[in-house]
């Protein structure tokens, strides 16, 4: 094994990059033609950048396996005395480029399948990100809206207590996820605390004044609107000023985006939550529309803006559409309508594969989610750093590091894009490989 994967690395120096013919996504993509989950659309998109890249089977399943894998019961007794049982999760996929990093999700279709295909999700943004981490991801099966935050509470300091030997401040260091935020970060890093010591650095996403990083709130939005400047500059399509933007979903990223585009002089056209959308098209006032919406009322009910049906907000017309609410809204139906000249994945996993390759038969360019909202976990990383350094570092420190590594890790992307004449999806997934194999391959094997 170890004879032959050094046989592979040194195939690699002159094999990477070399194209199989007629290996891209519509070859991928009859194995897994029953393919819904976010999970399986990922590793369709991942396995095209595999066929790019001549690396030899045994390489190939290293870097999909995950190396660790850890399931574990939770006990607890609730508000009313009763005890229940709750199935949790925590996958290391690669640490080959540092300790593994991944947020924690809170939800009652977590399995171990999901969670196995997200750690592996990790090992490519962080790779594609540049920072030194490698991969991972946990889970709980458990609806939160049913639990009081006592109980709550309990399951997260029993679910620490459960995987404390596995995670650890350069071991394994987790994060907010799909219902988890910075109230759950501080439980975990009081309980983690009290068995290791002070231990700020296990996890991040952490409250501004318990250790957390100025400027990750606003992270992955921003870094949304660093990677679209890029872009526009890349394609010759002018400033951040001079387009009209759609943007679905109006949460954290989406509203973040929102405003830092309209301050940018951009004109936000149509956007939409859950419940409904609004377009103006000259530019919905999104300074007036976040008071609106922060004084308690419904996005749809804002004065300046027409009333649109939620189903139709991805077609409005716009020189750039931003999906920044859930996974699979970009089918090949979808996709067919859209009236954009790029989509910027804002969410995760908002185009399916069939409505990828719709995408591509247009000429529309899209900007890939394991590179747009990487900066979550820039930042993430960011804050790991003032922890280790016990300093905190000024917001417009934390912002001007954040631009730097958007814009490196685009110059990366949009290279092995021109070289290999590949998809910027494509190419981000063979930076991400080509970054983590390179540190396997130096790393060694004994
Ligand atoms: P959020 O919960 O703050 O906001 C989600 C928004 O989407 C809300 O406005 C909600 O009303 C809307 N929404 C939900 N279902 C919708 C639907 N069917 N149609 C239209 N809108 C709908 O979540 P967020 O943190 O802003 O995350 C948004 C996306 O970005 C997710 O895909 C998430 O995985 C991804 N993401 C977030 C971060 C982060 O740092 N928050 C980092 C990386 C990726």
């Amino acid at each position: 094994m170890v004879r032959s994967l050094l046989i592979c690395a040194q195939q690699m120096g002159s094999a990477i990059g070399r194209l199989l013919n007629g290996q891209g996504l519509a070859a991928c993509l009859p194995q897994l033609r029953h393919a819904s989950s976010h999970a399986e659309n990922t590793n369709t998109f991942l396995r095209e950048a595999l066929n790019r890249l001549d690396y030899p089977e045994k390489l190939q399943n290293l870097l999909l396996t995950p190396r660790r894998e850890m399931s574990v019961e939770l006990v607890v007794q609730m508000d009313d005395g009763q005890i229940e049982v709750f199935n949790a999760y925590r996958v290391q996929h690669n640490n080959a480029r540092g300790p593994y990093k991944g947020g924690l999700r809170y939800h009652p279709q977590v399995d171990l399948d999901d969670v196995r295909s997200l750690a592996s999700l990790m090992t490519w943004k962080t790779a594609v990100m540049d920072i030194p981490y490698g991969g991972a991801k946990g889970g709980v099966t458990v609806d939160p809206r049913k639990l009081s935050e006592r109980e709550l509470e309990k399951m997260t300091r029993k679910l620490v207590v459960a995987i404390k030997e596995i995670i650890g401040t350069y071991e394994d260091i987790p994060a907010p996820d799909m219902n988890t935020d910075a109230k759950v970060m501080a439980w975990f890093f009081d309980e983690y605390s009290k068995y290791k010591g002070f231990s700020p650095g296990v996890v991040t996403g952490k409250p501004v004044y318990l250790h957390g990083s100025l400027g990750r709130e606003a992270a992955t939005g921003r870094g949304t609107t660093f990677a679209i400047r890029e872009l526009l500059k890349a394609l010759h399509m002018g400033k951040l000023g001079d387009q009209n933007y759609v943007i679905q979903g109006f949460g954290n990223v989406g509203a973040w985006a929102a405003q830092l585009l309209w301050e940018a002089g951009g004109k936000v056209v149509a956007v939409s939550d859950v419940a409904g959308a609004i377009a103006n098209e000259n530019g919905l006032d999104i300074g007036a529309l976040r008071r609106h919406m922060s004084s308690g009322k419904t996005l749809a009910s804002f004065p300046d803006g027409a009333p649109l049906k939620k189903e139709d907000i991805l077609a409005v017309p716009c020189d750039v559409l931003i999906p920044a609410a859930i996974g699979g809204v970009i089918g090949p139906e979808m996709a067919a309508k859209l009236q954009c000249k790029v989509v910027v994945e804002a969410a995760n996993g908002p185009t399916t594969p069939e409505g990828d390759l719709v995408l591509r038969d247009r000429g529309i360019t899209v900007l890939p989610d394991i590179y747009t909202n990487g900066g979550g976990v820039t930042v993430s990383f960011f804050e790991w750093v003032q922890n280790l350094q016990n300093f905190k570092w000024e917001e417009e420190d934390v912002n001007r590091k954040l631009d730097r590594k958007m814009t490196d890790a685009f110059n990366a992307l949009w290279t092995v894009h021109r070289e290999m004449a590949v998809p910027l999806r494509t190419a981000a997934f063979v930076v991400a490989l080509q970054r983590v194999t390179r540190a396997e391959v130096h790393r060694g094997f004994d």
